[in-house]
């Protein structure tokens, strides 16, 4: 049986193993791939994993031996499910691997933004602090966390991880979903309508997917109903945010901060308007990405694979 893994570098890109899935088939695993090599690296293979190599419509009518995709993400939007369903293509994905990793570097963005520890690291390191006349400085106003109220923008696996580590932290949390399950409501975690919570957050961090209706929400409509003090944290999509309405409200002043590990084309391009907006982090879609998280995902990849073959299928998207 072949297998052919399309873009394999970003889960793989050295220190880990395909071993356990070499022990299934004859693999063939590229680093990345391109629109025009997708076909003829698939070739007569029957299994096919991406992670973000489009599988079109074209793609299925054309490479007529695939039997299943497997999909190295969380989100499948890569794969046109529709028309894999209409070939008797299975598409399984990854539906949680990543909630701990994320989540924790949701609070590292944020951590960075309340402290500055890399910017204060570099001015220590420049000599600032040696030619300090006081024993201590600091370049940016700092900020406590703790009484300060956290919206959470889609309230999931990872939107419920933010908020435990948020409580911790003693913050209130006000969440916001389609869905409501009020047995996660508590003393510090209430639901709450998404105005409520642009108004009254410090903190908005987004953990919905990406579809049409959340498309770009984050706007300048929604933004002009923050605090001045508000930080906007994205470790999503890129695409939930207009990005030209955030730069303009960083640059303006009329929130305080940013910090995002997803933007709207990626990888990002140096003209995106976030690279350049004041008091804006941006980070290269890392919050998936350590080495624990990543074997998670391959060891769960695998999984759905062996399920497929024993006709139990495990994780179908459809
Ligand atoms: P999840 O499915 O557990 O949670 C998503 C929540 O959003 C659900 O509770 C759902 O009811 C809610 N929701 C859906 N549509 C909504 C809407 N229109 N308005 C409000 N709520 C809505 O998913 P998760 O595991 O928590 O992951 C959340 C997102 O994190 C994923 O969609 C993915 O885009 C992103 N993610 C990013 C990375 C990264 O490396 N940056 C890694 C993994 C996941």
């Amino acid at each position: 049986m072949k297998i052919v893994v399309l873009d394999g570098y970003t889960l793989n890109p050295g220190d880990l193993t395909w071993k356990r899935l070499e022990e299934i088939g004859e693999v063939t695993v590229y680093d990345r791939t391109s629109p025009e090599e997708v076909l003829s690296r698939i070739g007569e293979a029957e299994i096919v994993f991406t992670n973000k190599t489009v599988l079109s419509r074209e793609t299925f009518k054309q490479a007529k031996n695939i039997k299943y995709v497997g999909v190295l993400a969380t989100g499948y939007n890569v794969v046109d499910v529709e028309a894999a369903k209409e070939r008797n293509i299975v598409v399984t994905n990854i539906p949680t691997y990543g909630t701990n990793a994320v989540s924790q570097f949701t609070f590292a963005l944020l951590l960075e933004m309340c402290h500055h520890v890399w910017a204060h690291n570099e001015e220590v390191k420049r000599g600032a602090w040696t030619n300090c006349p006081d024993f201590c400085f600091w370049n940016y106003p700092l900020i406590e966390l703790s009484g300060k109220t956290m919206g959470i923008i889609g309230f999931g696996r990872i939107g419920q991880a933010v908020a435990d580590i948020a409580v911790a932290f003693g913050m209130k949390v006000l969440a916001y979903d389609t869905y409501k399950n009020v047995a996660l409501e508590s003393h510090s975690i209430k639901y709450a309508e998404l105005d409520d919570i642009y108004r009254n957050a410090d903190v908005i961090s987004l953990h919905v997917p990406l579809f049409e209706n959340t498309k770009g929400m984050i706007n300048r409509d929604s933004i002009s109903k923050m605090k001045k003090s508000a930080m906007i944290i994205n470790t999503s999509r890129g695409p939930l945010i207009n990005e030209q309405d955030l730069a303009q409200a960083l640059n303006s002043g009329a929130i305080a901060g940013a910090a995002v590990d997803v933007v709207s084309t990626e990888p990002a391009k140096m003209d995106n308007s976030l690279l350049s907006a004041k008091n804006c982090i941006v980070t290269p879609h890392i919050a998936w990405a350590p080495i624990e998280a990543r074997e998670r995902l391959m060891n769960i990849a695998i999984d759905n694979l062996e399920a497929f073959l024993t006709g139990k299928v495990e994780n179908q998207v459809k």
